[in-house]
């Protein structure tokens, strides 16, 4: 049996038309001999009526009543996908298709206790397989599974993605569609850049660093699952035919043989953070980094030298985060709205004078780089806030990602 996971993210089944649109995406595949299993997320964005975020505007919780609540909230939480899946299954039944609805747990998708952040432990694809065998087309609500006991479970924000890769890895699935509002995964976000190009192939490292670094197109844990089993990734539009971009383990073939040498892949940015800067001798550095642990702070970008330690956190925790340092005797350098851009390839490290390049770019555009940080993929910046589309946009210039090759 051919198996093809279809996954449609929430403004791929937000209306009736998109859900149209959709439904003709899986039933081309019928057409080609796919047994298809579809992951819907909840419908829309916030503010539509059964969105994750609108049913999570519905729940305030008292931190003292945390660990209690999370079980509750996963609940709420799961009912987006599961109205989604219905109202589309019914769709497919309309139009003449046998259809069979899962929760997550009727998918057979097991998962450890951590309410609001599940890991999926096994999966055990029976029931898919049985309904698939009949010729029905599984209709499964992403984002869900259920613990030993029973219990429904949620798998972190994003998880539908997750769902349609562990589902693709379970039934050894030839590949798994990603279908959202854009045509594929891009050099640098379009808004921000006019002459950002597509990208027809990546390999599942770049998409994951890309992702990691504030690329919205699929959440890297997907990736990771997808990649442990060599399951093939294509992230495409449902509003057009255009095959989108394919993810894989193998770097593009160029033609004519030549060598694949693409070390940039693309730019990334994230906004909303904050720089936070202490400086002095001796500074207690553990304590610094125990006190945001404590209070649930994750902190980014950190920079650790004798004489002065300089992290980020995000602007919404900026607040609290400051408030702490100073009870603890710091007088913080506090700098909002600041943002990480993100030069993302595979092939960085040991390349010569790409920092240079960085550096060069943003210094034509008089643009002050705050910190700085790398790894063997990627190097960030942090930057002004007001200077992340023009940094983001001389660092695809400088890096010719509008014109090269695959
Ligand atoms: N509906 C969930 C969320 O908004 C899961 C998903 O969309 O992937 O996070
Ligand atoms: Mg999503």
């Amino acid at each position: 049996m051919k198996i093809l996971v279809q996954k449609f993210g929430g403004t791929s089944v937000a209306t009736p038309e998109s859900r149209l649109a959709a439904v003709r995406h899986i039933e081309r595949a019928r057409e080609e001999g796919y047994a298809v299993v579809v992951v819907v997320s909840a419908m829309g964005r916030k503010g539509d009526p059964y969105a994750t975020d609108t049913l999570l505007s519905l729940f305030q919780v008292d931190d003292a009543q945390r660990p209690l609540a999370a079980r509750d909230r996963d609940l709420l939480m799961a009912c987006g996908e599961t109205i989604s899946a219905v109202v589309f299954a019914n769709m497919l039944r309309n139009r003449g298709h046998k259809v069979q609805v899962m929760t997550g747990a009727q998918a057979g998708i097991l998962t450890n206790d951590d309410f609001g952040n599940a890991r999926i432990l096994d999966i055990r694809p029976d029931r898919i397989l049985t309904a698939l065998g009949d010729d029905q087309i599984v209709v499964v609500m992403g984002f869900q599974g259920a613990n030993e006991a029973g219990e429904i479970t949620t798998l972190g924000r994003g998880g539908s993605d997750t769902t349609a890769t562990a589902l693709g890895v379970a039934l050894e699935a030839d590949a798994v569609d990603i279908f959202t509002d854009v045509s594929g995964i891009m050099t640098a976000d379009p808004r921000l850049v006019d002459d950002a190009r597509q990208l027809s192939q990546v390999t599942y490292t770049e998409i994951c660093n890309l992702a990691y670094q504030g690329a919205k197109v699929i959440h890297p844990r997907a990736v990771e699952i997808a990649m442990q089993r060599n399951i093939p990734i294509r992230v495409r539009s449902t509003h057009s035919d255009d095959p989108g971009t394919l993810v894989t383990q193998a770097p593009p073939q160029l033609e004519h043989g030549a060598l694949f040498d693409r070390f940039v892949t693309g730019i990334a940015h994230s906004a909303n953070l904050t720089q936070i800067r202490l400086s002095g001798h001796g500074i207690g550095t553990s304590s610094i980094f125990t006190l945001m642990a404590e209070h649930d702070i994750s902190v980014d970008f950190i920079s650790v030298t004798p004489f002065e330690v300089a992290f980020t956190v995000g602007d919404d925790v900026a607040e609290i985060a400051t408030q702490k340092l100073q009870e603890l005797g710091y007088t913080p350098e506090v700098r909002r709205g600041c943002a990480k851009v993100s030069v993302v390839g595979a092939g960085i490290m040991g390349v010569p004078g790409i920092m240079a390049k960085i550096v060069e770019a943003l210094a034509v555009e008089g643009i002050d780089i705050l910190q700085s940080a790398d790894s063997h993929t990627t190097i960030w910046v942090l930057v002004d806030g007001e200077h992340m589309g023009p940094a983001v946009r001389a660092l695809h210039r400088a890096f010719q990602l509008a014109g090269n090759v695959a």
